[in-house]
Parts: C-alpha cells; structure tokens; sequence
C-alpha cells in the first residue's frame, strides 16, 4: 500500500495532478475541499458548519476536519492506497493522520510538495475563479487570506515531514503533463 499526501499552496495544481496520478497508480483520491463543498451544495450539517470557515477563506476546524477525512478514509477498506490533496493542512491533522493510519497497519508513504511562487499563484486562482464559480477564488483578499493560513498553519508540516524523511518537493510550474511526469518520478523512487 502506498499513501501519498499531495502537498502546496491553493493553486499549486493539486487536483489537476491528483486526477492523472490517481489513474496512475490506482489510488483512492481524497480531496478534503471537494468533500467540503459537496457537503455545502447538498446543504447537510457538515457543510454548514464548514461553509463559514470556506467563505472567508479560514480552515475548517481540525476537529471537523479530521472526523471527516477519518470517515472518508473507512469508506475504502480494500484500497491500494490513498492521495490525500487538501489534507492534512495542520500539525494537529498530520499527527491525527498519523495516529489513524498507524491504527490499520498502514502509514504516509511520502509527501510530495508542488512549489510555486506566490503572486503566479494569485493569478491562476483569480482565473481559476472566472469559471469555477467558487467563491473563495474571486476575490484577492480572501485568496491572499488562505495564504497566510497556509503560511501560519501548513506551511510547518514541511517540517514535520522532513524530521520523517518524508518530505518531497517538486518544480510546480511547467506544463502538466512535465509535472505528471515529476510527480511520478518520486513516487517510482518510493
Ligand atoms: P481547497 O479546495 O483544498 O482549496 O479547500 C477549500 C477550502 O476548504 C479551504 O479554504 C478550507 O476552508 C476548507 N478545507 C479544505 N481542506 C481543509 C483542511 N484539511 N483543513 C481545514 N480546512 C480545509
């Protein structure tokens, strides 16, 4: 089993990449904002609590979040593994991420990063906006409000991987498919 944690900053292209590299090596694709905001259109209880923190452009509770993910993750007891994207976004999730997986015999494999430059990142979510129809991609302050989230509350993970020897990171800027092809070389070298 392989459990891969696509790691980066709103706008790195986690997503995008999560759907070729799921094909590819035949994991269970784990996107904490997309569950979100399938909760936030159904209208159900998690999507309320969570559709405050999602409009300003905060993270969701850790306590919500990582009860969430834990359920998502039961859902697929037979897998081949996980590529969680969105999560985990905080020490306490990576730890409670940890805790859960070491609990079925199972761990995080690796950690790959996608690094890209701030004000390149702005942009693209300010495009991405124009057609996603989410909120928290049309506006700039909210867009530049995740990312000192990120900076305050994720960005310490790289640490957290690295003292695991975990932690992974590639050239996010490039053609996709150039990117598929970095991504996939750390996960052949795992
Ligand atoms: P994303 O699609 O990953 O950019 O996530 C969209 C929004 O969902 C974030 O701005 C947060 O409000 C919420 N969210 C997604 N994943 C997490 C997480 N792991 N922890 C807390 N909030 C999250």
């Amino acid at each position: 089993m392989i459990n891969i944690v696509l790691f980066g900053k709103p706008g790195a292209g986690k997503g995008t990449q999560a759907e070729f590299l799921k094909e590819k090596y035949n994991l269970t694709h784990i996107s904490t904002g997309d569950v979100f905001r399938y909760n936030l259109k159904n209208g159900t209880e998690l999507g309320k609590i969570a559709q405050g923190y999602m409009d300003k452009g905060e993270l969701v509770p850790d306590s919500v979040t990582i009860d969430m993910l834990q359920a998502e993750v039961e859902k697929h007891p037979d897998t081949k593994g996980f590529l969680f994207d969105g999560f985990p976004r905080t020490i306490s999730q990576a730890e409670a991420l940890d805790a859960f997986l070491s609990s079925k015999g199972w761990s995080v494999t690796a950690t790959i990063a996608l690094e890209a430059d701030d004000e390149v990142l702005v942009e693209r979510l300010l495009e991405r906006g124009k057609t996603s129809g989410r909120a928290d991609d049309q506006d700039e302050a909210k867009i530049r409000h995740r990312y000192r989230e990120y900076n305050e509350k994720t960005a310490p993970l790289i640490s957290y991987y690295e003292a695991q020897r975990k932690f992974h990171a590639v050239d996010g800027i490039g053609p996709i498919a150039e990117i598929t092809h970095r991504l996939s070389s750390v996960i052949d070298a795992l």
